[in-house]
């Protein structure tokens, strides 16, 4: 008799599991149930950036329809999981409907983060994450018209090029020193400031919101600074991190990770066989990863074991980032910031204010533990495959040959 598999969410990495689980899945064990929040089947999430800038339909970020074609699985869109009983082994949509499963993958990935400063929520403030935000945004956009992007990491500065494309003046306000700060060190941060600001958006960084001001018709009028600066405004985005979605753990009686995710172990179980938790809202030995890579690496490694396969161990994520956007060159891969005991760091900057790498080596100089690159990402994929390895050149040679 076939089981049933219950996917909560159906973002991206739901998408890979289910994808994987039907390719493989010769001899026919499963059926699949998907539910999935949004009003749409699962889409690429991190191509949202190029519909705020340059429109086009929902309908071209939707993901392979192959797992929504196949007769054993049946999607759920615009369905909530509220609940999951896992003594009955059952979930709980919010219709109050119940329905059984064999085993059970968590895949709810984030929430963006939105931090509580006075008048957070006043119309035309937006958080940046699903298809709907996106609608939302180019509702309010208007050419001419002025927005505050509150984050200058990844996602800030891409909604900062999409509002941008919509004929925007861009403010990005940024708490930390320097932009990208996850991924970028200083001198990277700093060139990249220069360079964004050289294209028209305004960059603030080291300085926080501090209230969000309506005007008379109700709707954002201006942004307070923490420094007592303000910014008038008809749009602010907020773009200042995520949250796992993991509200499901309490009732279900599962543990949290120390900043929330479902905890699971390196192969993305929970303690009950019958319940794994993968993608963003994972928390993998305590860890939750922010990006799809190591979110498709945890979908595959459910899906053979769903198969009853041998699946690696989820360990040494790929973290590496590149900017898609804004025309600007950024990546950084591996220990960017050089935190592994006793690494050496190797610097260019050439021509001064074009072009920044780094590259970060063992000890000995001999292995590549990572690097940044900031205006020529030209040889990131080259240096990324190397991370870990010895490298074949001197570092000089490798910037400069490459
Ligand atoms: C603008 C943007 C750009 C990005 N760019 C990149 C990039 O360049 N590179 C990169 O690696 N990553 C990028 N990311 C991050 C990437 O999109 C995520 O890592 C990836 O989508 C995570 O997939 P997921 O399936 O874990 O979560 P999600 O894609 O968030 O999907 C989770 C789904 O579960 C649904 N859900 C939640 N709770 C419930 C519930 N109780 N019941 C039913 N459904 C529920 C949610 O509504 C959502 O649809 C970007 C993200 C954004 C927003």
């Amino acid at each position: 008799m076939k089981r049933t598999l219950i996917v909560v969410g159906h973002g991206m990495v739901a998408h890979r599991l289910v994808a994987r689980l039907l390719a493989e899945d010769t001899g026919r064990a499963w059926r699949v149930l998907v539910i999935g929040e949004e009003p749409w089947p699962a889409y690429d999430r991190i191509q949202l950036s190029r519909c705020l800038g340059g429109g086009g339909a929902a309908e071209s970020l939707f993901l392979d329809p192959v797992a929504l074609t196949d007769s054993r699985v049946e999607v759920l869109t615009g369905s909530r999981v509220v609940g999951v009983d896992r003594e009955r082994r059952v979930v709980r949509t919010e219709d109050g409907a119940c329905r059984p499963y064999d085993a059970l993958v968590l895949a709810t990935g984030s929430r963006a983060f939105v931090p509580p400063v006075p008048g957070w929520d006043t119309a035309g403030c937006f958080a940046y994450r699903t298809l709907r935000d996106v609608e939302d945004i180019r509702a309010a956009a208007t050419t001419g018209g002025t927005a505050v992007v509150v984050g200058g990491g990844l996602l800030g500065l891409e909604a900062a090029n999409g509002l941008d494309a919509l004929g925007m003046r861009v403010h990005v306000v940024e708490l930390a020193p320097r932009l990208m700060p996850v991924q970028l060190d200083e001198p990277g941060g700093l060139l990249l400031a220069g360079i964004i600001r050289g294209r028209g958006v305004d960059v603030r960084c080291g300085v926080a919101v501090e209230r969000v001001e309506a005007g008379a018709d109700g709707r954002v009028a201006s942004v307070v600074l923490t420094d007592g600066s303000s910014l008038d405004a008809s749009v602010v985005v907020f773009a200042a991190g995520v949250r796992p979605r993991d509200e499901l753990a309490v009732g279900a009686g599962l543990a949290a990770g120390p900043r929330g995710g479902f905890l699971v172990d390196e192969w993305c179980r929970t303690p009950d066989p019958r319940v794994w938790a993968v993608g963003e809202c994972a928390a993998v030995s305590g860890q939750c990863h922010g990006l799809v890579a190591p979110g498709h690496r945890m979908a595959e490694s459910v899906a053979a074991q769903l198969l009853g396969r041998a699946a690696a161990p989820f360990s040494d994520p790929d973290l590496s980032t590149r900017l898609k956007l804004l025309d600007v060159q950024v990546a950084s891969f591996g220990d960017a910031h050089g935190r592994t005991d006793g690494a050496l760091e190797f610097t260019v900057e050439q021509p001064p204010g074009e072009r920044y790498a780094k590259l970060v080596l063992s000890g000995d100089g001999r292995t590549l533990l990572g690097g940044v690159l900031v205006g020529d990402t030209g040889p990131f994929p080259h240096l990324r495959s190397l991370v870990g390895r010895p490298i074949p050149v001197s570092a000089d040679a490798l910037l400069r040959g490459a």
